[in-house]
């Protein structure tokens, strides 16, 4: 998810690793790494935990004369699997030492594969799941069918990792060679005269050349000094697309966009793929660290989310669902509010805490107030290692990767995702969802990507929009249901970052007050139901915006494909993608439980003595 790069040419590696990390720091990461091989052999590695600064504080100080050669590889790492110190922190070597490996993204089996190399006799070195890649390289290069073949023991690799990857891997044996693989992570090769890089975006190598090749999905390449190749991962040759970099080196910091946050808006399918991988295996959902018992979970009897911002956000949508399908009552609450007041708390409470960075101060305090009280505390955070998690009894990371954007956008619709999950797991443990249900609202998750870029294919409109109400005095929201905390989104989005004053309410509240501030032009933005799914709700939003238009208001309306039925009411009408209808999925899953010929599954909660 942060950097990574790869050199192997004629000027001194170390210089030219430093250089791409440098370009990549715009990335955000919490720790770096080098290895450089020289042409004897020799791999020396230094990595370091926090800024890129304390790794060449640390080179300095070791000296800089140890790391000669002219091939080489860096990283930045954004910690998934384990704290982000200085042993979790890339490249990982095998125990010979002879291999090394720098990885981003999420290698979803890699316990399997840490047990077997384990039980195999090998010692890990860090927590992370990327070190497995380097052990089990080198093994496939030291036996089997691969022996001896550097590039086929990185591919044999490849094919039996689950997840995400872009790897790149030295081995001592060959020190002329750089070999680098990708799945559903980025990967690019830049082409220079007698050398060659490889990196997770072209700022790393664009001020020594601008000629590149893109790879493809499940693609490995192999460069030197002379060339490059590129295969599948089963040793076919496969084609690359070429490109030439025409950004300027501050857009290229900027993955070519001309703000960060413009970067992390397209980054949101990526992120809420992540957020989603490796957390529903052998049909279960999973926590990322649970240090409370499965009875723990089901013996909660209430919920809190306690968060600030659009994290608050985030659990206001969730709560719907998380109510639904726990039949628990979940209240959500600002953390800034929670600490000051004297919540009804005990051992059966769970507290989810959802924080992007894991340190936001109210929150951390509100976890330990509640804990104070012996209440769990559940995790939602986007910072491996951060405090709040910590001090948590479970966790679940979003591995949204980092945000710098002031305003939250990635790290937003992942925390809905992984709120979702908490939902999932928690009826899971209770019972009252069967493993069926449970797998098909994961399904229902995983279509979100998607779904998601398809929304970002519409972007014209919206910044359309966005040009035409800049002056307007005002912007409403409004919506129903989980379309309410997406309407208080909105409005908090719009001051945020366009200054403007914005306000979102909850539709049905209009008439106790708000359709005062109705006037003649005013730009209210309403968010619709799905007319299947919801389609009482869907009728008294229709009756909201006749409303208002009634009164002036300018209506922008935000409708999934398909619905007619607001057209008339639209001054402008935005289309999003139809959601899964609910109603065709409860009719499946009564279908499911008469199949089963039994009721809805009772939670299985501890019974209480009588006091
Ligand atoms: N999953 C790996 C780790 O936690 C790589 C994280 C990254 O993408 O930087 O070390």
């Amino acid at each position: 998810m942060c950097g990574i790069v790869g050199y192997v040419g004629h000027r001194p590696a170390l210089d030219v690793v430093l250089g791409g990390l440098r370009r990549m720091e715009y990335r955000g990461y919490d720790s770096a790494g080098v290895a450089v091989l020289d042409g004897a052999g020799a791999l020396t590695v230094e990595r370091k935990a926090g800024r890129l600064a304390n790794l060449e504080a640390e080179l300095d100080k070791v000296g800089r004369e140890n790391f000669g050669g002219t091939a080489g590889m860096g990283h930045t790492r954004w910690a998934t699997h384990g704290a982000p110190v200085d042993r979790n922190s890339h490249p990982h070597r095998d125990s010979t030492q002879r291999v090394a490996v720098v990885h981003n993204g999420i290698i979803e089996n890699f316990a399997t594969l840490r047990a077997e190399l384990e039980a195999a006799g090998v010692e890990m070195a860090s927590d992370t799941d990327s070190e497995t890649a380097a052990h089990l390289i080198a093994r496939a290069y030291d036996e089997g069918d691969t022996k001896g073949d550097f590039t086929a023991s990185v591919a044999a690799v490849c094919r039996r990792l689950e997840g995400a990857f872009t790897l790149v891997v030295t081995h001592a044996d060959h020190p002329d060679t750089i070999v680098a693989a990708r799945r559903s992570s980025p990967l690019v090769v830049g082409v220079g005269e007698g050398e060659h890089f490889v990196a997770s975006d072209v700022a790393a190598f664009i001020e020594h050349t601008r000629e590149a090749v893109e790879l493809g999905q499940d693609q490995l390449v192999v460069i030197s000094r002379e060339g490059y190749e590129v295969t599948d991962f089963h040793g076919d040759a496969a084609q690359a697309k070429p490109f030439t970099v025409d950004w300027d080196l501050s857009a290229a910091e900027k993955g070519g966009h001309e703000y960060f946050m413009l970067k992390e808006i397209e980054e949101q399918p990526e992120a809420l793929a992540n957020t989603l991988r490796g957390h529903f295996e052998s049909g279960r959902i999973i926590l990322d660290e649970q240090r409370i018992s499965d009875q723990d979970l089901r013996d909660v009897d209430k919920v809190f989310v306690v968060a600030c911002g659009s994290a608050y956000h985030s659990g206001l949508v969730a709560k719907y669902a998380i109510e639904h399908w726990t039949r628990l009552p979940v209240e959500v609450e600002l953390a800034s509010e929670f600490r000051y007041r004297d919540p009804v708390l005990d051992r059966d409470t769970l507290v989810v805490a959802v924080s992007q960075s894991g340190e936001t101060a109210d929150t951390l305090e509100a976890v330990r107030h509640a804990r104070e009280q012996k209440a769990r505390v559940l995790a939602v955070c986007n910072t491996n290692g951060a405090q709040i998690p910590r001090e948590s009894d479970a966790v679940l990371y979003t591995h949204a990767g980092p945000e710098i954007g002031v305003a939250s956008t990635k790290a937003f619709l992942a925390q809905i995702a992984a709120n979702y999950l908490v939902g999932l797991a928690l009826a899971q443990a209770r019972g009252t969802k069967y493993p069926d249900e449970v797998a098909r609202e994961f399904a229902e998750l995983e279509a979100m990507p998607a779904a998601v870029h398809k929304v970002l294919s519409t972007v014209e409109q919206t910044r359309d929009l966005g040009r035409r109400i800049a002056d307007s005095r005002a912007v409403l929201f409004l919506g129903r249901h989980v379309g309410f905390p997406v309407a208080l989104e909105g409005a908090l989005k719009l001051k945020e970052l366009a200054y403007m004053h914005a306000e979102g309410f909850a539709a049905g509240e209009l008439k106790h007050g708000p359709i005062a501030l109705i006037e003649e032009g005013l730009p209210v933005v309403v968010v619709m139901p799905s007319p299947k799914g919801r389609a009482v709700l869907h009728s008294k939003l229709v009756s909201n915006i006749s409303e208002i238009q009634a009164r002036g208001a300018r209506t922008i309306v935000i409708a999934e494909e398909g619905d007619e039925t607001v057209r008339p009411f639209a001054d402008e009408l935005h289309r999003g993608p139809r959601r899964p209808d609910a109603a065709a999925a409860a009719r499946l899953h009564r279908a499911a439980a008469g199949a089963r010929r039994g009721d809805r599954p009772r939670p299985r909660v501890r019974r209480r003595q009588a006091a």
